[in-house]
């Protein structure tokens, strides 16, 4: 229980730090998220894209 936990901390701590360089990277620091294609704005942490462009064919 306690170690499934600690994962699933750890994970969320590399989504929000891949999420924020994605920011980073769409010129907005201030964002939690950006989409990895065309950079707009995303509101969670757990997407790379937006559904725009996971919509345009890929498979994550
Ligand atoms: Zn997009």
């Amino acid at each position: 229980m306690f170690e499934n936990q600690y994962h699933e901390e750890m994970e969320q701590e590399v989504l929000r730090l891949e999420a924020s360089q994605r920011a980073r990277a769409a010129g907005h620091p201030e964002w939690r998220n950006a989409c990895a294609d065309c950079r707009c704005q995303l509101t969670g942490i757990e997407k790379s894209r937006c559904e725009a462009c996971r919509g345009s064919g890929g498979t994550d």
